[in-house]
């Protein structure tokens, strides 16, 4: 059966003339096969990297539509080569930037959100048997102005582009074989998930695993478009990404892990109606991102109030939390970034008890001390010390045995 297909290709699967050349084997195959294929680009290699390290050598602050016009340089890069790639093997391809097919994007330049996409153009060359060959990472506001979509945004406009075609499938082509039960990285006897579900793969993504953006998981979730990830380094049905019946599943899919966030505590703030407002509401106002927040019981009156951002937000959030507790007449500020959370998620916890404490039961068992929990429908975290992590991490596959396909 004829599909149509958007494959997406990462940095490190174009990082060099040789990659481009490989991308088209897998291009050419695909289309051989007798499916239409669209085909969006990251910029190769580490580009993007060093576009913003040139901004950023020239004004640490760049202007933000000028740092956008640079950085999406990359992918427009990556097109016209893999178009002239694929030419030459006497098939009919076409390079286009975001701005030539109007994809549309809210006015955030650095971090913009798609807000439509034009497909006629993209309908018309296909019919006429081309492949479209499309700049990820991209878009136009209002204005007419470029705008990028954050890192790793490619993905985002595969999947864009992929919901605006009513595609098959998108295909996310990266340098892993695919979504693995936790970071191979750290865990030797990670294995590769044939299939994971939506809700599971946007847990993961927002608690560490960097395999997809996360945008991208959103977008294709809402859209129900399914993902297949998988290696344009080897050969593999990779991992797909979908919404799929609950069947007999294992309890936990898949463990992430993160140490890249700081842990603020602010002591002895009153215990009173708005002081959680008091305390993040200026943080928020910031545009700092506050992940895991506890609040304890109060004794005498007070409270400590400790929450998690990232590491590069750290000394912001501590200026203001120093102004904040003065004003309330809390007490000491404290931050520590010797910390990492890991996370366990599945869907099949949702109708099982038990999995908490089995999980940190595991966690007593290696020594392994909580310093804080935070919890969904489908995912555990904790908090611990920075240098038990792989420890953790190991533990837990081990314990919910995620080396074992029980899938089955
Ligand atoms: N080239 C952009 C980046 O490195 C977008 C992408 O690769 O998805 O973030
Ligand atoms: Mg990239």
């Amino acid at each position: 059966m004829e599909k149509l297909l958007v494959q997406k290709f990462g940095g490190t699967s174009v990082a060099d003339a040789g990659r481009i050349e490989v991308v088209a084997d897998i291009i050419a195959k695909t289309i051989s096969e007798g499916h239409k294929v669209v085909v969006v680009l990251s910029a190769m290699g580490e580009e993007t990297d060093r576009l913003i390290d040139l901004a950023k050598s020239i004004q640490t602050e760049p202007n933000l539509r000028e740092y956008d016009a640079l950085v999406s340089t990359g992918e427009q890069i990556s097109v016209a080569l893999m178009a002239m790639v694929l030419g030459k093997r006497n098939l009919k391809a076409k390079s286009y930037t975001a701005y030539q097919l109007g994809i549309k994007t809210n006015k955030m330049h650095g971090r913009a959100r798609i807000v439509d996409v034009k497909v006629e153009k993209l309908i018309k060359q296909l019919d006429k048997g081309v492949i479209p060959v499309i700049t990820g990472f991209q878009g136009m506001n209002e204005e007419g102005d470029i705008t990028t979509l954050g890192r790793g945004g490619s993905d985002t406009t595969g999947v864009a582009i992929a919901v605006a075609l009513q595609a098959d499938e998108c295909q996310i082509y990266t340098d892993v074989d695919g979504v693995f039960t936790t970071d191979p990285r750290i865990c030797p006897k990670a294995r590769l998930l044939d299939q994971i579900s939506f809700d599971e793969m946007l847990e993961l993504s927002s608690t560490g695993a960097e395999v997809l953006q996360l945008r991208a998981v959103e977008y294709a979730s809402k859209h129900d478009m399914p993902i297949r990830v998988l290696s344009s380094f080897s050969e593999g049905e990779g991992t797909l990404v979908e919404e799929k019946e609950d069947m007999e599943r294992p309890v936990i899919s898949g463990i992430s892990s993160i140490d890249t966030e700081a842990k603020l505590t602010v002591r002895g703030v009153p215990d009173l109606p708005g002081v959680a407002a008091k305390i993040l509401g200026p943080v928020s106002d910031a545009g700092i991102d506050v992940d895991v927040i506890v609040q304890n019981i109060s004794a005498d009156n007070t409270t400590d109030f400790t929450f998690t951002v990232d590491q590069t937000d750290a000394s912001s959030a501590e200026e203001i939390l120093k102004e904040t507790s003065e004003s309330l007449g809390g007490g000491s500020i404290e931050v520590d970034d010797n910390i990492a959370k890991v996370s366990v998620v599945g869907r099949g916890m949702r109708g099982q008890s038990g999995i908490a404490s089995k999980m940190f039961q595991a966690l007593a068992d290696h020594e392994i001390n909580i310093l804080m929990i935070t919890t969904s429908e489908i995912k555990i975290s904790v908090v611990i010390q920075k240098d038990l992590m792989e420890k953790a991490v190991n533990a837990l596959h081990d314990t919910f045995q995620l080396d074992k396909n029980l899938d089955t």
